[in-house]
């Protein structure tokens, strides 16, 4: 549905950015990040421009997970210029501060500094921007369903029982403020042990599919726990760039095909 300027929340437009879609978890850790990059690289194989915005304002890894690491030029005096890596325009509160500084803010000044590189950022043309959430459903993330027109939210959840309680609250947010639900992404589902080939489900097998299902959204697909998954991510180079061809990243493709 790309290359429709509808949104379905209210407020806040982005200049040269057609849609905005959020990617969401109900907690930390899941793999929101990872998703959210590799959904970008998705979508750019689609033949599609996409921008990457890191607005977890708490723990901002797209510079580490995108390996970059610069200073944003700035232009007239407040725009600021997206980086770029893979094809992606990408902005981070990362690229400005520096990695070992704690992140201190309240509800009300992480929205400002969200909306800032929504607007204050010369993006695009492009024709999706992936927004990385913060973790959670606390105010800035409720402010920012709700003040950005967003195309829907894509929500990420392992399969086990205590982060499935967390999505259901993630996906109760988006829906209250009218934000369709594009799907949730069931990540760390199966680990297929590289010496035996024996399959385990560490965080349990198939929660979130059912729990799309119970609740009447759409279920993206699995990624499996995977040892390359990690280490790419942490070398600053995602599967979907280092490895193209492998199972993992056609799982990731196949998340961006459905969104
Ligand atoms: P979040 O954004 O939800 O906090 P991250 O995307 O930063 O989570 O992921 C947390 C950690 O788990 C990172 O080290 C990441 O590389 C790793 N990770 C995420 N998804 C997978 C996966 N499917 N297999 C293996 N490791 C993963």
């Amino acid at each position: 549905s790309h290359g429709q300027a509808r949104a379905a929340s209210g407020g806040i437009e982005v200049p040269g950015v057609a849609n905005i879609i959020a990617v969401a978890s109900g907690k930390g850790g899941v793999g929101k990040s990872t998703v959210s990059i590799n959904l970008a690289l998705g979508l750019r194989d689609l033949g599609l421009k996409v921008g990457l915005l890191d607005a977890d304002i708490y723990g901002p890894s797209v510079p580490r997970i995108a390996g970059v690491h610069a200073k944003p030029e700035v232009i007239d005096g407040k725009t600021m210029l997206p980086l770029e890596n893979f094809g992606l325009q990408l902005m981070s509160i990362g690229f400005m501060v520096e990695e070992d500084t704690p992140m201190i803010w309240r509800g009300p000044m992480v929205m400002s500094a969200i909306s800032q590189m929504l607007r204050e950022v010369k993006w695009g043309p492009l024709d999706v921007l992936v927004v990385d959430m913060p973790p959670g459903t606390g105010d800035a993330q409720l402010t920012m369903a709700q003040q950005v027109s967003l195309a829907g939210a894509v929500i990420v959840s392992t399969p086990q029982d205590l982060a499935l309680i967390d999505a259901r609250r993630g996906i109760a947010m988006f829906q209250r403020v009218n934000v369709p639900i594009l799907g949730v992404v069931e990540n760390m589902a199966t680990f297929v042990c590289p010496h035996c080939g024996g399959r385990s489900d560490i965080f349990g097998h198939g929660g979130a599919r059912a729990e799309a299902e119970k609740l009447k959204v759409p279920f993206l697909g699995e990624i499996p726990l995977h040892m390359r998954i990690r280490e790419m991510s942490d070398a600053g180079v995602p599967i979907m760039v280092s490895d193209p061809d492998s199972p993992q990243a056609a799982d990731y493709r196949a998340v961006a095909e459905k969104v």
